[in-house]
């Protein structure tokens, strides 16, 4: 197949500054929990980002000095020590004629310093951003001297190590010369202080220095937040952000414009669309002659292309889309748009971050496995048996089985009881806000159905003689799970009193359209999306709705998925009432009984039904049944019967996609040994 011209526009070359981009497609940086602790792997899905035709590939953040000591695992280039980490990386997005950019990073007050113990660094005293004891101290015009030194030795070291672009960072209110620029957090009356220009003066010296220090041979980009979404005390796209960029135009050798914060840069799908930053970025373009980099989830090629041709943005900036198709850029190339595997705005990629252990995606069960499972994002290896597969249930976990399977070459029978393919998937982007997530089965489906090897029945929910009767040699069970009624979960390891009552309803039944009348009390004890998510939904519907959860806050969960505090505000500008730091004890025919989890003082509550959102129980009967006699399922021909999914252990949409690419990957060939991943240790010091 070959590319559709309308999207030529896509694949032109940019220049930037001293160096030129093969194409429009812009891996922004993005943490990725691998960092310097996981360098190998790091590398190696940087590596395959630039084979999937991204033309610059960036690191995440990457520390410039201990004063900036965020999180352990971000790469770094304090000294010269760290060179080699970096360069592992320049060189895998090298092989496949890509650019290497780093993002050099101060994170001034955002810095815990919890390993360097260094006091961290701001404009003007402050705490630290969060709640730990630690305060950031004032730089004096010493320590701006010293902050110019670690920025430049740390360009030199970027070009040492193999890099093309070097970013100056000033952006997602994560750093010092943004901390500078920002009337919130610049209390100075010195040169660097005040008016704008002074604000602005420490990034325009950095720039100047990395200019001079690299830019004959390396482009000098900055990441700027044109507005800090920050009220009227910060500065906005129309008034300061403006400035700066015009201030500076001609200065650096790229543009890289989003807006802070973090959690806004990087809203949700559930609450901001694809190119949602348009209305804010759109005006740089005009105030620069230099190429502008921008970023909004764009995963539609005829989005990127009105991007371009609207004079918004000269590279399609990705950090989500780049995670869930590494190959985003070759598979429009090659007109295979059916192929592309959209992200789907749920943020599981970057809610592990915080345990530096490798980034996970949704959509893309190889994200993170790149290296240690030697799993290829496009590739797997063919069938290496002539087994015929049963996959029994069609959520996230058997259309990945399916899908994987399928494309290893082996015949595939996929049986699912309901009259659509989706699962959990199919119910839950009913959800408000969460339409999106759809894609998670509309990529699996267009890719099984254009599988000659791949049979599928609807309207099929198989017993355990129906599975021996299949012809098939192997048997995964992809049932998945249902919510518990009883309560059982995190508070109850027993069940609650009242819970067998008629009142009482699980997410399944009002997902099934069993809407409960009169004031509704939702009981969420498993913190993530559900309970908030069923909390809009049913106010939507006109009800009186009533959240109470033994955490501090809703949906406590989605604080790693940066979404808690929108979900919070949208809860209760719709009407929900939350009820915080309360357990159910027990229910009764119109009221319940809920105790304050510190003190245990008990409370009663008017209210005509409860919803339990508290853990799930997987539909794994089939399984068990199907092994309980394995003389009969040996006469059968099935040689294996696995669970795979929530049928295996409940968990995320990620969690079940995982499991069926894994059990599709293995068939086969299951790894020796208990530990079934490769893992880069640390090398021991000498030791006297
Ligand atoms: P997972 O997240 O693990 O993929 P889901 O709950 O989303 O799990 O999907 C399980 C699917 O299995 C549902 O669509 C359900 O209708 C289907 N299913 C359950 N039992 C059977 C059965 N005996 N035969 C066929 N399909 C089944
Ligand atoms: Fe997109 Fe979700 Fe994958 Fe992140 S985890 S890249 S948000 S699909």
């Amino acid at each position: 197949m070959t590319r559709d011209p309308r999207y030529d526009v896509l694949f032109e070359p940019v220049r930037i500054g001293p160096v030129t981009a093969k194409n429009r497609f812009y891996q922004v940086p993005h943490c990725n929990g691998m960092g310097r602790l996981h360098p190998t792997a790091m590398a190696t899905m940087r590596g395959i980002k630039a084979e999937g035709g991204w033309a610059v590939v960036c690191t995440e953040q990457c520390d410039i000095h201990p004063t900036s000591d965020t999180l352990n695992h971000y790469v770094r280039l304090w000294d010269e020590k760290d060179i080699p980490t970096l360069a592992r990386m320049a060189e895998h997005v090298h092989r496949h004629d890509s650019l290497a950019g780093v993002e050099l990073c101060h994170n001034g007050y955002y810095s815990a310093t919890h390993y360097s113990r260094e006091i961290p660094i701001a404009p003007s005293g402050r705490p630290i951003i969060g709640t730990g004891p630690i305060q950031a101290r004032a730089m004096d015009k010493r320590d701006i001297a010293d902050f110019r030194r670690w920025h430049r030795t740390a360009a030199l070291n970027a070009r040492t190590a193999g890099f093309d672009i070097v970013y100056v960072y000033a952006a997602h209110d994560y750093a010092v010369p943004m901390h500078f620029i920002s009337p919130r957090h610049n209390r100075r009356s010195d040169e660097y202080g005040g008016s704008l220009e002074n604000r602005v003066r420490l990034l325009r010296e950095l720039i100047e220095d990395t200019k001079d220090a690299i830019g004959d041979s390396c482009a000098v980009a900055v990441r700027f937040a044109v507005d800090e979404l920050a009220g009227a005390g910060g500065f906005t796209a129309e008034g300061e952000g403006r400035e700066v960029v015009e201030m500076l135009a001609e200065l650096p050798d790229l543009w890289d414009v989003n807006v802070a914060k973090w959690t806004d840069d990087m809203s949700s799908s559930r609450f901001a669309a694809e190119g949602s930053q348009e209305s804010y970025v759109d005006f740089v373009k005009s105030v620069t002659s230099k190429p502008v980099v921008g970023v909004g989830r764009f995963t539609s090629p005829d989005t990127m292309v009105s991007q371009i041709n609207r004079g918004v943005l000269d590279f399609i900036g990705a950090a989500r889309p780049s995670i869930a198709d590494p190959f985003l850029p070759k598979k429009v190339e090659e007109g295979r748009l059916d192929d592309i595997r959209e992200c789907i705005g749920c943020n599981i990629c970057l809610s592990t971050e915080m345990y530096a252990v490798p980034i996970r995606c949704t959509q893309n069960p190889t994200m993170g496995e790149e290296w240690r499972k030697g799993w290829h994002p496009e590739a797997i290896a063919p069938k290496d048996s002539d087994d015929r597969v049963l996959v029994v249930g069609a959520g996230p976990a058997g259309l990945e089985a399916t899908r994987a399977l399928g494309q290893r070459g082996y015949d595939v029978v996929l049986a699912e009881a309901a009259r659509e393919l989706g699962g959990r998937v199919s119910r839950e982007c009913q959800l408000p806000g969460l339409a999106e997530w759809g894609r998670v089965r509309d990529y699996r489906v267009t890719q099984i159905t254009a599988m000659a090897n791949i049979a599928v029945y609807l309207d099929s929910r198989l017993t355990a003689a129906e599975v021996r009767d299949s012809d098939c040699s192997v048997v995964a069970i992809a049932t998945g799970s249902s919510w518990r009624r009883n309560g059982l979960g995190r508070s109850h390891d027993r069940p609650l009193p009242g819970s067998d009552g008629a009142n009482v309803f699980t997410p399944d039944d009002v997902l099934a359209g069993s809407v409960p009348g009169g004031p509704i009390m939702i009981y969420d004890d498993d913190h993530y999306y559900m309970g908030g998510a069923l909390a809009e939904q049913l106010r939507h519907a006109g009800h009186d709705v009533t959240l109470v959860t033994p955490e501090a806050l809703a949906s406590a969960w989605t604080v790693s998925t940066l979404e808690q505090d929108k979900i919070q505000r949208r809860l209760l500008e719709c009407g929900v009432k939350i009820l915080p730091l309360h357990d159910l004890s027990a229910i009764h025919d119109s009221r319940v009984d809920l105790s304050c989890v510190y003190t245990g003082e008990t409370s009663t509550h008017e209210c005509a039904c409860v919803v339990m959102v508290t853990s799930r129980e997987p539909c794994d009967g089939l399984y068990h049944e199907l092994v309980a006699d394995p003389e009969t399922l040996a006469a059968t021909g099935i040689d294996q019967v696995v669970r795979i999914g929530d049928c295996y252990g409940p968990g995320t949409i990620a969690a079940a996609i995982y499991g069926g690419h894994r059990f599709a990957r293995e068939l086969g060939s299951r790894p020796t040994g208990d530990v079934p991943f490769k893992r880069e240790l640390i090398e021991l010091a000498q030791f006297h």
